[in-house]
């Protein structure tokens, strides 16, 4: 069982730190753009290496070269890259290629009800824990018969117990009371009934972790009819992909979540739902919520608390007391007046007092 605990790259000379940027696709590289402009505004001691992937090239040149980069500085900050569903299925998702290469094995989302933000449900808070590199994203499908495909979803008891653990560590860290599998074991015994049995098993070295397991089409219904109701869930990666996008449109959708990665070695932060945004992309029109949160995130991960603290307060002011709002909450501001907002609330702050 892992009982790892992923360290931060320590600083390099000075206090700085050097940390990978893939801008990614679509509002990927304005939100990119406005975070290196924050934190150079907040005197933040990171130097970014901006590495861009293209996605449409077919060879794979590019996403080893953003992942040798974060081998080597251990941590990177990314905007999602498309994957063309029409290309040949010889072509893999580079995010999923990165993921698995790197084992950044837990997708961790929290989902937490934003008070400036009008949604029909309040009070949720939720910590979704994802299993990150098998499941049904493992890309082996076949077409040997024409018409008949097959698709494989791999479960393994290593990494069902690994993802399990890591939850209920989480939910010890954070002073969290249960923990929720979602699974489908009713129907993919083995599969699914492999996951929840390690589940079971991790849960037994918690006693003070409640824990509990549901089906994942009921989890979806109670997800949209009492979120509440749930505190920390732990899944295979696909029912993770639908369950944390159900969880942002919940809190007021994908431009407000960050999303982290982390593995043992390297960690790579970017936003909860990893959507490129293709259709909104050079509008000035994204929420840039999402990353400037997940940029906090990398914060917290180098140990530079107090600029994450700084950042997420004025983040925080700007969504809930300017209410200055980009169109996806129903607002009229744009991007660049919602960081702008951001800077002069850092501002208003006054002087940072470094106690990191
Ligand atoms: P794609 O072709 O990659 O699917 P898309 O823009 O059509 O691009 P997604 O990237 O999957 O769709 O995004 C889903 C929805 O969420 C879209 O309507 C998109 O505009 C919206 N969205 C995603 N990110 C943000 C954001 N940061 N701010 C506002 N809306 C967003």
């Amino acid at each position: 069982m892992c009982l790892f605990v992923l360290k931060p790259p320590p600083a390099l000379y000075g206090g700085r730190h050097t940390v990978t940027l893939i801008p990614g696709d679509g509002i990927g590289p304005e939100l990119a753009h406005h975070v290196c402009d924050l934190f150079r505004f907040c005197c933040v001691p990171v130097d970014f290496e901006v590495v861009h992937v293209d996605s449409a090239m077919t060879s794979e040149d590019d996403i080893n070269n953003a992942i040798m980069a974060i081998r080597r500085n251990g941590v990177a900050l990314k905007g999602n890259l498309e994957t063309n569903h029409n290309l040949p299925p010889s072509y893999k998702s580079r995010n999923n290629l990165l993921r698995t290469t790197l084992d950044l094995y837990a997708n961790v989302m929290h989902c937490q009800s934003f008070p400036g933000v009008r949604t029909r449900h309040k009070n949720i808070d939720i910590m979704i824990i994802r299993e990150n590199t098998e499941g049904e994203y493992s890309s082996l499908e076949h077409e040997n018969v024409p018409g008949v495909v097959e698709c494989l979803k791999i479960i393994t008891r290593a990494k069902s117990l690994r993802i399990a653990d890591y939850a209920f560590r989480t939910a010890r860290e954070k002073g969290r009371r249960r923990v929720t599998a979602v699974h489908k074991a009713n129907i993919m015994k083995l599969g699914d009934g492999l996951f929840l049995e390690c589940c079971k098993e991790v849960a037994s070295g918690y006693p003070e972790i409640a824990f509990d397991s549901m089906i994942v089409d009921n989890t979806t219904m109670q997800l949209v009819s009492r979120p509440q109701q749930f505190d920390v869930m732990v899944m295979p990666n696909l029912y993770g992909n639908v369950v944390s996008n159900v969880c942002a449109g919940l809190v007021g959708g994908p431009g407000l979540v960050p999303g982290a990665n982390y593995g043992e070695d390297y960690a790579v932060f970017e936003t909860g739902t990893r959507n490129t945004g293709k259709s909104i992309a050079n509008r000035n029109i994204a929420n840039p919520t999402a990353m400037l949160l997940a940029s906090c995130l990398l914060l917290d991960h180098l140990k530079l608390r107090a600029y994450a603290s700084m950042i997420r307060r004025a983040i925080l002011t700007t969504v809930t007391e300017t209410r200055l709002h980009t169109a996806d909450l129903g607002g009229q501001g744009s991007t660049s007046e919602v960081v702008q907002t951001v800077m002069k609330a850092v501002q208003s702050t006054g002087p940072l007092t470094l106690s990191i």
